[in-house]
């Protein structure tokens, strides 16, 4: 039985956007995302990994991070990760973020009241 360790999600989808392919100048791309987390049991603690590469639908090229543009990557990365995708593989941290304020709290109420 696995307590703990690193899991990953993968995101497979099409993409359209001003992302242009650095060979032929396409704009639609098959892109896949792999978000890598830590989990305890079967709770993901927080993710520490994301990565993508876009597989150009006319030509076939594959690029990451080094062959499209800045704003094109940032673009398919946004679409690929997010919010509502990472806040759930970062449970764990922000649960415990919650406890711990809500426990600070409690202990300046105590302290305020007594
Ligand atoms: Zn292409």
């Amino acid at each position: 039985m696995i307590i703990w360790g690193f899991k990953k999600r993968i995101y497979d989808q099409t993409f359209s956007g001003t992302a242009e392919c650095p060979s032929c100048r396409q704009r639609d791309f098959r892109v896949q995302g792999v978000l890598r987390y830590v989990h305890l049991f079967w709770i993901p603690l927080f993710s520490f990994s994301k990565k993508l590469t876009a597989e150009c639908l006319k030509c076939g090229s594959v690029s990451g991070k080094k062959e499209l543009n800045d704003a094109g990557y940032s673009e398919i990365r946004k679409e690929l990760f997010p919010l509502k995708r990472t806040l759930g593989k970062n449970f764990g941290i922000l649960t415990a973020a919650l406890v711990f304020i809500l426990f600070g709290l409690m202990v300046l109420v105590v302290a305020v009241i007594s």
